[in-house]
């Protein structure tokens, strides 16, 4: 049986000319485009780049974006006096505080000023509150991308069992309370683990669906893995290779080339679940535009 590799890229594309033409039919009805806002305090490179892809992903869809970069030495109270007013802003559909903030800013405080019906990136505790509840909310955009992932891949979660290793709040929780939920494409039986578990390798291999979301470059190796098993591998980490072009090259958080035999289903690095975590954003600007989910 050959493996099939999910393809996430094309799986974004494929949505994002959805996105498009949404908007496309809102601006035929003279409505405004969707306005999305980004927010970035200092000079983080990786933030730099993030909100950079975020920007052009707007453009190809035809959402406008803009952004506010301010400088590493912005208190907190100014900080909050911008959310405050990107709150009250009638052109601002949604926007996203990209993280991480300078320490001198406490990100809890500044993530729970921004009103939850604007909150694009779904991390205010009442849009993960709703979550929880299955009510109408703003998905966190990277479990979001997982769960269509799986869903425009055809495979089966109900009744599945799916081991998420990693319990982030952005990635690992998130997901398994939404593949857990008595819900369409959802009524798996999920086990989270994460650096406390014992005998990790006895859960994993127990897994129709395993998905890494750890942090370290190649982690699940081929003995984790049983076979047949959809891997998603949600790591991405730049490996230092003076070989490359660019100096590095792109790896996930499992052992591609290996579990790759073995596995029935598995995303690549990069390639994977990285292009839909952007896309994931539109869908929420685009909902919000919409007042979709808060009338
Ligand atoms: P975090 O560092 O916040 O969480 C890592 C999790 O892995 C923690 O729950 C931790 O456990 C667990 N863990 C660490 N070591 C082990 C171990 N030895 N055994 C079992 N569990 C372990 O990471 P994120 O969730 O933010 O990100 C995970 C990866 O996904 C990173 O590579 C990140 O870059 C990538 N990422 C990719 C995105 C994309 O769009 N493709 C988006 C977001 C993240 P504990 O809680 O006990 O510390």
């Amino acid at each position: 049986m050959s493996t099939k590799i999910i393809d996430g890229k094309a799986i974004a594309a494929e949505i994002k000319k959805e996105i498009a033409k949404e908007v496309a039919a809102m601006i035929d009805k003279d409505d405004n485009a969707p306005h999305l806002v980004a927010v970035i305090v200092g000079e983080d490179a990786a933030s730099q780049t993030y909100v950079a892809s975020k920007e052009k992903a707007c453009k190809s869809v035809g959402i406008t974006s803009s952004v506010y970069r301010l400088p590493a030495n912005t208190s907190e109270m100014e900080l909050l006096e911008l959310v405050d007013f990107l709150n009250r802003d009638e052109e601002v559909d949604g926007y996203i505080v990209q993280l991480p903030l300078p320490d001198h800013i406490n990100e809890q405080k500044v993530l729970m000023a921004i009103d939850p019906a604007k909150d694009v990136d779904g991390f205010h505790p009442e849009n993960a509150g709703r979550m929880m509840l299955g009510l109408p909310s703003y998905l966190p955009a990277t479990p979001n991308g997982i769960m269509e992932l799986l869903e425009r891949s055809k495979i089966e979660t109900a009744g599945k069992h799916v081991v998420v290793v990693g319990r982030s709040n952005i990635v690992g929780t998130p997901v398994s309370v939404m593949l857990s939920r008595k819900a369409k494409n959802a009524d798996a039986t999920v086990t989270l683990c994460h650096s406390r578990t014992k005998n990790l390798k006895e859960i994993t291999l127990q897994a129709d669906i395993l998905i890494a979301a750890i942090g370290k470059v190649g982690f699940v190796t081929v003995d984790m893995v049983k076979a047949g098993a959809t891997v998603i591998d949600v790591g991405i980490h730049r490996v230092e290779d003076a070989s490359k072009e660019k100096g590095y090259y792109l790896a996930g958080d499992v052992d591609y080339d290996e579990v790759s035999k073995k596995a029935s289903a598995i995303t690549p690095v990069p390639g994977g679940v990285g292009p839909m975590t952007i896309v994931s954003l539109l869908r929420n600007t685009l909902l919000a535009s919409k007042k979709a989910v808060y009338q």
